[in-house]
């Protein structure tokens, strides 16, 4: 393809993207293809010849389409969103033009010197303490997902747990008896969580090869780890000899945004600050931008790590995963491995930062630029107001579900536009199988698209009024499509 010719089929996939936009809340929200549909179209085997980009183009529509699930559609209020914004979108379209893999500074100086300063203005939105800045010893990093940043961080606390170990045992030992002794610390380490903190807290122990144990929460509590609980199961496992070294805590669990006591874990954490605290705000954190949910902030200089996607539910395209630590010689200090051909005078004099050593991969995409473009794009007020639409919409549909409380009961309180309810009944064996089968309904219908969860024993129906299209006329009719449904099921006389 000539530069020419991108001119041209780029300027027919800009005008094919915005009527998608523009029309995509006529689209099914979700497919209807049977799997395996796509290899009954498309041929086996890659084409020996080259094919035109008209032809291209053509299948995107008639093959692709057919097989998508419209995330960005109004009628998508499943899982938690992923944002998509055109600022976003030209991000991507750059990062992909310029295509540098800057795994350390000198790859592309304005990759990393970017990245730098539109954490720190993430950092500042979101009221962080300002240890997690990089002026002091903190600072941020964008990862892939929040996924990745655990297990970044769980790899670092399990190094800085062994090394303060070592320290403190203070003897002298070869490099052989120091490998050994770190492998038995090793052995005896457990991340914890609770019942309800997203798996990738358990994934990422799998993966650093250490032991997992989760935390009940009581629904009394919203499902919001309490300090006390945290401090009896640390004492219980080291009376077992063994040693808790890295807690994650939720700012909005994935089936119902429950918070945790944050007041009560920083206290804990006093007693115990060999264990690393992970925030895990992958979806709420980004509320923080408005000043009402700032007085979360003021309990996380207690805390080791804080991470957020500006993906999920902040305008950007994915994958934008903001990780800030308070120390970032942690995860340097665990991931830097500096073989002779990444060595170059201005890292050998620390003079500037290589965020290879802040993450699992070597290279890195220059996803600052999104970031960017999206912060300047709407400016703090205008991010402020975005989130306030979505709030204002669950407010709406809290208000909706309220009307009909012969009908639906709200299970847990609503929280960053997530409501979770199930169908009323009488007995709870009786409720999740009417909330199965109301699921059921709207499911087959494919008009919206919700997500179900277990919540304690509850089946339950979320719906999240956060993607960027999120309408009030779409709220509407969700609830509208709910108590059809409902109504069906129950056999309520309307
Ligand atoms: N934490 C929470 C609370 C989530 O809801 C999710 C995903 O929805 C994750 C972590 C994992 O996110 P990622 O896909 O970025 O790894």
């Amino acid at each position: 393809m000539t530069s020419s010719q991108f001119n041209h089929a780029a300027t027919q996939a800009i005008g094919d993207i915005t009527k998608y936009y523009d029309n995509i809340a006529e689209r099914p929200v979700l497919p209807s293809v049977a799997p395996g549909y796509l290899a009954k179209i498309l041929p086996q085997s890659p084409p020996t010849e080259a094919e035109s980009w008209d032809k291209i183009r053509a299948d995107m529509e008639s093959k692709i389409m057919p097989g998508m699930t419209h995330w960005q559609s109004p009628d998508f209020m499943a899982f938690f969103p992923a944002s998509s914004s055109y600022p976003g979108m030209m991000g991507e379209l750059w990062s992909a033009a310029l295509t540098v893999p800057a795994f350390n500074w000198l790859c592309s100086p304005a990759v990393t010197e970017l990245e730098t300063i539109v954490m720190d203005w993430v950092a500042q939105m979101l009221a962080l303490p300002e240890c997690f800045l990089s002026k002091g010893k903190g600072g941020g990093v964008i990862q892939g997902s929040a996924s990745e940043a655990i297990v970044t961080c769980m790899v670092a606390a399990r190094e800085r747990f062994i090394t303060r170990t070592l320290e403190k045992e203070g003897i002298v030992l070869t490099e052989e008896q120091k490998e050994d002794r770190s492998a038995e610390i090793r052995s005896k380490l457990v991340a914890l969580a609770t019942k309800h903190t997203h798996s990738s807290t358990h994934k990422g122990a799998n993966i650093a090869g250490t032991r997992f144990r989760s935390i009940d929460t009581q629904l009394s509590n919203a499902f919001g780890l309490q300090g006390r609980e945290l401090r009896a199961t640390i004492e219980k496992l080291k009376s077992q000899g063994l040693e808790p070294y890295f807690l994650t805590v939720s700012l909005g669990t994935t089936n119902t945004c429950a918070v945790d006591d944050f007041a009560s874990i920083a206290e804990v954490k006093r007693d115990y600050p060999d264990i690393w605290i992970h925030v895990d705000a992958a979806y709420a954190g980004v509320a923080l931008v408005l000043p009402e949910y700032q007085h979360y902030c003021k309990h996380f200089s207690a805390f080791d790590s804080f991470d957020t996607n500006l993906h999920k539910w902040l305008l950007t395209n994915f994958d934008a995963s903001c990780l800030f630590v308070q120390n970032r010689r942690d995860l340097t200090d665990a991931l830097s491995i500096t073989p002779a051909y990444l060595r170059n005078e201005f890292s050998d004099q620390g003079l500037v930062t290589d965020y290879r050593d802040w993450q699992i991969p070597l290279g890195r995409r220059f996803r600052a630029l999104k970031v960017w473009f999206v912060i300047r794009t709407w400016g703090v007020e205008g991010l402020r107001a975005h989130i306030k639409h979505h709030l204002k919409l669950a407010d709406l549909f809290v208000s909706l579900v309220k009307s009909r409380s012969d009908l639906f009961t709200i299970i847990t309180p609503p929280a960053f536009a997530l409501t979770v309810l199930t169908p009323d009944s009488d007995t709870l064996t009786r409720a999740n199988e009417v909330t199965k089968q109301v699921y059921e309904i709207i499911d087959k219908e494919k008009k919206v698209f919700l997500t179900s969860s277990l919540v304690g024993d509850a089946y339950a129906i979320r719906v999240v009024s956060a993607n960027p299209l999120a309408s009030e006329e779409g709220i509407r009719k969700a609830f509208r499509l709910l108590v059809e449904a409902a109504e069906t099921v129950l056999d309520v006389k309307k």
